[in-house]
């Protein structure tokens, strides 16, 4: 993992905050910083206020806080400024997809770390017009030099934290291409409005949080000279929570994009840049001004599949994750989870059990369908989950994880052959809490975006593209490091993504949404979200709340606070191997969407807020849709 606080320091590179103002004082160049005004430091309401002109939670139009209500727009997003930017285009009118288009450019410059122009990430957008869900999809692409090889080191995987900062770590970004797809398709505002508060933030400064000071301090390391130019002061010094941070370079280039859309950046002096920084990196096949110029979104039709009375929807591959989260609810309903209190052993252990069920079925058959044959139908088939899940037992596990076993993989209608490469020697652990970012976004015409961006690990690959300001991705090792299988490299493929920005649906109407960041863990968050608000029937900020666990492979069950010590002794007592200790797990932001208007919750697990707007709904839509809990309607609590 990137950034062991071990191995760079993070206490060393904690200084005495007076002196850090005195030296950022005297220090010029990209890199500006000063004393934020005291409070922008005490919640997320404030940091908003600070930060965005004229955005005021005590304005009758916004509701802010962990969990809001309003009737005219929601925006939950895990920082907020992007919060705030994004409900005051809505209270100007804009629809949600112009909203998350302000949304992902603020997080571009306040949350570097998670998301931005390098990277990519997926879009899954609710057209109320049309009454249809269209996936934009902007996942980053392999160059059309890149081999299945190119993670191999003197024929073994090289490792993960070397690798990551190599060229062939970045993929072609497609963030901007997705920005101006939806915007031209969606959208209803102009590029130039969408984008300002972004150009100002970066241009006149804002406020370094908790979260960024940390993140800086703890991946200074892999920074190139660029990124440390912009992060750090004249003397290598962190900038403090309170301090206020401008990127002048990044508000050129968001400049050049507001006059030149994506142009400004797939083409000409940027695209130079990029090629010349990736260049200039150690390491194979990197991507070039050809690739960027090649580089084009796709616009992906959902994957569905029904489990109790609702219809997952999401984004299908390359991203594995609403495929792999829908396999799992059908697998859970079989399995009757809801006959166990929520805080049961039994239910964490079926949990556990069907994690490892799909992802021994994620692992062997999905890729980017443009490479390979996925059997999505036969993955998601009835048939198929219920005899999946019948080998789950609560009396005992299906493999041996403790000695390295996993759950072999099923054989689906319609699977091809398939030849499934050593994992443990392909891939990493992504930082279980911390990478990439969430949000979602609805307006008063029932319009509703879930929103998942990421530069894969905290600051990508830590290198910034000189004298523009934002980071590189380093997605492509997310594919396989060993040749052969499903997720192998080749050239202008997209890597396999844990990523899930997930629709909930029920007779035909959205009723919720849901995302988090967290690698691997992602799947985990966002299926048991859904399964604490519709299943369990939580409040949508309790349902993020209620501690999750995540399971895969061979994997030691990761659990969070709160968990009962009573769970971990069951499950270990059947043969599940649990970890020593608990740890948060993802970030997720959840929104219940009603005819009669939006709940919108964020995980504080960051400095999320949710901001609603209080404008008069635009579409009558009958009360009765509301998302309501199945438990109530099954049998009663056990074992609490
Ligand atoms: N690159 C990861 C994926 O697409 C997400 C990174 C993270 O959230 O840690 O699955």
């Amino acid at each position: 993992m990137a950034g062991d606080p071990s191995s760079n320091g993070r206490d060393s590179s904690r200084i005495d905050r007076r002196r850090f103002l005195a030296l950022a004082g005297a220090s010029a160049g990209a890199l500006s910083l000063g004393a934020a005004p005291a409070a922008a430091t005490e919640s997320p309401e404030n940091l908003a206020e600070a930060d965005i002109d004229g955005f005021d939670c005590d304005q009758p139009i916004f509701e802010c806080g962990q969990q809001v209500t309003a009737a005219g727009g929601m925006v939950s997003a895990e920082d907020p400024r992007a919060s705030a930017a994004g409900a005051r285009v809505l209270a100007e009118g804009g629809n949600a997809i112009d909203a998350a288009v302000a949304v992902q450019y603020v997080l571009n410059v306040v949350s570097p770390q998670a998301s931005g122009i390098g990277g990519g990430g997926f879009m899954v957008v609710y057209d109320a017009e049309s009454d249809s869900v269209h996936c934009i999809n902007s996942r980053e692409r392999a160059p059309r030099d890149a081999h299945p090889e190119m993670f191999l080191d003197n024929g073994e995987p090289r490792d993960f934290d070397e690798a990551i900062q190599r060229s062939e770590a970045i993929g072609v970004p497609g963030t901007l291409d997705a920005l101006e797809t939806a915007r031209e398709r969606f959208g209803s505002r102009p590029r130039q409005r969408l984008i300002r508060p972004a150009i100002q933030l970066a241009a006149g400064g804002f406020t370094v949080d908790e979260y960024l000071s940390e993140v800086i301090a703890e991946n200074r390391d892999k920074f190139n000279d660029a990124a440390r130019e912009v992060f750090l002061d004249a003397n290598g010094n962190v900038p403090q929570p309170g301090d206020t941070l401008t990127n002048e370079d990044l508000a050129r280039t968001l400049e050049l994009i507001r006059r030149d859309g994506r142009d400004a950046f797939y083409e000409g002096p940027i695209a130079r840049d990029i090629a010349a920084t990736v260049e200039g990196l150690e390491g194979g096949p990197g991507i070039d001004e050809r690739d960027l110029a090649e580089y084009s979104v796709t616009i992906d039709e959902p994957v569905r599949k029904e489990a109790y009375d609702f219809e997952i929807v999401g984004q299908p591959v390359p991203t594995s994750g609403p495929t792999t989260i829908a396999m799992i609810m059908r697998m859970l309903e079989f399995l009757d989870i809801e006959e166990y209190d929520i805080r049961a052993p039994e239910k964490y252990h079926l949990i556990a059990e069907a994690n490892r069920v799909a992802w021994a079925d994620r692992d062997q058959y999905m890729g980017d369908p443009e490479f390979v044959d996925v059997p999505v139908e036969g993955l998601l088939d009835d048939d198929f989950l219920r005899q999946r899940a019948s080998r789950i037992d609560l009396d005992g596990v299906i493999a041996d994880y403790a000695a390295g076993e996993q759950v072999p993989p099923g054989v689906p209608p319609g699977a091809p052959e398939r030849f499934t490469p050593d994992w443990a020697a392909t891939a990493s652990t992504a930082d279980p809490v911390s990478s990439t970012a969430h949000f979602t976004t609805a307006d008063r015409h029932g319009n509703v975006v879930s929103y998942t961006t990421t530069i894969e690990q905290l600051m990508g690959s830590g290198k910034m593209v000189s004298g523009r300001g934002f980071m590189l991705n380093n997605e492509l090792t997310d594919f396989d490091f060993e040749p052969g299988g499903p997720n192998q490299v080749q050239p202008r493929k997209r890597p396999l993504s844990s990523t899930s920005p997930t629709m909930v649906f029920r007779d035909g109407e959205p009723i919720f949404t849901a995302g988090s960041p967290g690698g691997f863990t992602i799947i985990t968050s966002v299926q048991q979200a859904i399964l604490h608000r519709l299943v369990y029937g939580l409040e949508p900020l309790e349902a993020i709340q209620e501690p999750s666990i995540f399971s895969a492979r061979d994997f030691d069950v990761m659990w969070e606070p709160d968990v009962p010590e009573a769970a971990v002794e069951y499950g270990e007592a059947r043969g599940q191997p649990w970890a020593d200790e608990p740890e948060e797990i993802g970030n997720v932001q959840v929104m219940d969407v009603r005819p009669d208007g939006f709940t919108g919750a964020a995980d504080p697990t960051r400095d999320g807020l949710a901001v609603g707007v209080n404008l008069p709904q635009a579409r009558g839509r009958s009360p009765e849709k509301h998302p309501e809990s199945k438990r109530s309607k099954s049998k009663s609590n056990k074992d609490r």
